[in-house]
Formats: C-alpha cells, structure tokens, sequence
C-alpha cells in the first residue's frame, strides 16, 4: 500500500444553524498537504491496486487542463510513489508559457512530463488513451478527473458513521465520479445533491451507470460556465473565508457552497435539516486564478 488511510478523523465542521436548517462541512481538504481532497480518494485504489501489481516499468499517464487539481494530485502521488508521470495537457498553446502557470510548475517540479496537445486531440483522449497504452504496456492510464470504478470504490472513505447523521450530502460535480461514489455508498435515507460546475448534459447517465441509484440530484451551479469565476463568486469565497475561517477554491467548491447558501435562503431545504457538505479541496487553483485575475486587474481572492 502507498496511499493510506489518515490516521487522524478528518474533521466535520458547523458552518451556521439558519432558516432552521444546520450546515456543515467536511474537511476533505485537510485529507493531504499535496494529493488534496477528492483526488486522494479517486486515487486511492487506482495507485495502489497498480502498485501492488509491481509492473516491471511503471508510467502513470493522464489527462487535464491547465489548472487541474487532478493533474496537481498525479504529479505528487508520481513523486511520491518513485513512479514516473506524464500529463496530457489541454491547450498546445501552452507549451511555451507553462512556466507562468502555478499548477504546470508544479506538476514538473514533481518530475511530471508534461505534453501539450491541441482541444480536438484533447477532445479524442480515449483514442490517444488506447494508442499510449499500446505504447506502454505497463503503464496505468487514469482518466480525466480520475474518475473510474475504482475513484467510485475509493470515494466510500469520505463516508463513516458521523456522516450517516445527515438528511443531505452535498458535492461539487466535475466528471462525476465523487457524487457516484457518495451516492453508491451513503444510507438509503440520505439524499445526495451535486452542484454540477459544468455544462454537461451527459452527467446524469454517467453517474447512473456508477452508482446504479437514483438518489441524487445535479443542480446547476456553474455561474457562466466552468472555469468561469464572477466577482460575484470572489465576494462569495473571500466572505465565507472571513466569516467560518475555511478557504474555498473558485471552479468547485466555492461555486456549490454559493449555491447551497442561495438554495436555504429562498427555504429549499425543509425545516431542521441537517446538510454536509464536502470540501473535496483543490485550493491549490487559488494561486493560478490569482494570477489571471490580477491581469484583468480585478478584487483578488484572500
Ligand atoms: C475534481 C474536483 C471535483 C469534482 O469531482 P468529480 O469526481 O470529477 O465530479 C470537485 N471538487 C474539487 C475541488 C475537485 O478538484
């Protein structure tokens, strides 16, 4: 095993008790300085299934944009595992001003390769997938945003006994793979809503096939688009962070923990629900949406 269970409870925090509805969040964030949140967990099998197999030349390969956490996540498993990591990265344009970019340079400070490719290649990535399997054998090659059987089977540790205690379970939506795995492993009385970041219509049949229930909602939350951060969404982060003292990131977690708000505001949520919703981390990206932000000279976030 490499990547293992933390020997410390990951803490379930009390955000506010309102319109008589109680929220609070877990902490997935805190689960690793470097492979943060979700990631952790949709890799926790993946990695250690392909380690244990012990292949005579090891390769992690995988997919993701410029400032994906999933790529931030790949690199520090890579180093840490001693195994080499390639990312395929979307946007050729990148390929000679990946040095501005907070996540790249740290992908490659991790000893990933990094290959820029253009959006229509990015777009046929299960082609490339099969082609650089047959290049690598012994390479494990993990989708975009991790997401797979496995993420799924790894997602169950965000459960435990204190998380049976809540009506609602609530997740950022990206690929998909978190909310199936909640969703799969969560009590039968509990309901699970995910705040979808992208415009993605095929979601909702992606998630059936990996939790085969239907005990989950996808609401809208992607503000414009993903990726697409508002001041609106900065104002959001930059209070919610004075008020309860826990950053959020703009592409995920920021953009469901608006929503929720929003959603006990106008009375969604019956009286005395009990809701948790999950930090799944990514702060890394902070840095980066700085860096854009302040070169379209806007409020910045804290
Ligand atoms: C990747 C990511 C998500 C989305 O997870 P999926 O399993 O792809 O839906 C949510 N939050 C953060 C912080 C992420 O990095």
């Amino acid at each position: 095993m490499l990547l293992q269970v933390p020997t410390e409870k990951i803490p379930i925090q009390e955000i506010l008790i309102h319109k008589n509805v109680k929220l609070f969040i877990k902490r997935e964030d805190l689960v690793h300085p470097q492979i943060s949140g979700n990631k952790y967990w949709k890799l926790f099998y993946n990695i250690n299934h392909y380690v244990t197999q012990n292949p005579e030349k090891p390769y992690i390969i995988t997919f993701g944009g410029a400032f994906s956490n999933h790529i931030s996540a790949v690199s520090a498993v890579g180093k840490l595992a001693g195994i080499p990591t390639l990312g395929m990265i979307r946007g050729e344009e990148l390929q000679n001003k990946w040095r501005d970019n907070p996540t790249l340079v740290f992908a490659k400070r991790n000893g990933m390769n990094l290959k820029f490719i253009t959006r229509e290649q990015y777009r046929n990535k299960e082609k490339l997938s099969e082609f650089l399997q047959e290049e690598f054998p012994d390479a494990l090659i993990v989708p975009e945003g991790g997401t797979n059987e496995d993420a799924v089977q790894g997602v169950k540790m965000m459960l435990n006994n204190e998380t049976k205690d809540f009506d609602y379970l609530c997740t950022a939506v990206g690929t998909g793979g978190t909310i199936a795995g909640i969703s799969k492993f969560c009590e039968d009385n509990q309901k699970v809503i995910g705040f979808k970041v992208v415009d993605d219509s095929s979601l909702e049949n992606k998630i059936f096939e990996l939790t085969l229930k239907r005990n989950f909602d996808l609401i809208d939350s992607s503000f414009g688009g993903y990726g697409k951060i508002k001041d609106e969404n900065i104002r959001f982060i930059n209070d919610f962070k004075e008020k309860y003292g826990i950053p959020l990131e703009p592409i995920y977690t920021g953009k469901m923990m608006q929503k929720v708000f929003e959603l006990i505001d106008e009375g969604e949520f019956p009286e005395n629900s009990k809701i948790l919703c999950f930090h799944t981390g990514g702060l890394q990206g902070i840095e980066g949406a700085n860096l854009l932000l302040e070169k379209q000279n806007r409020n910045l976030i804290i």
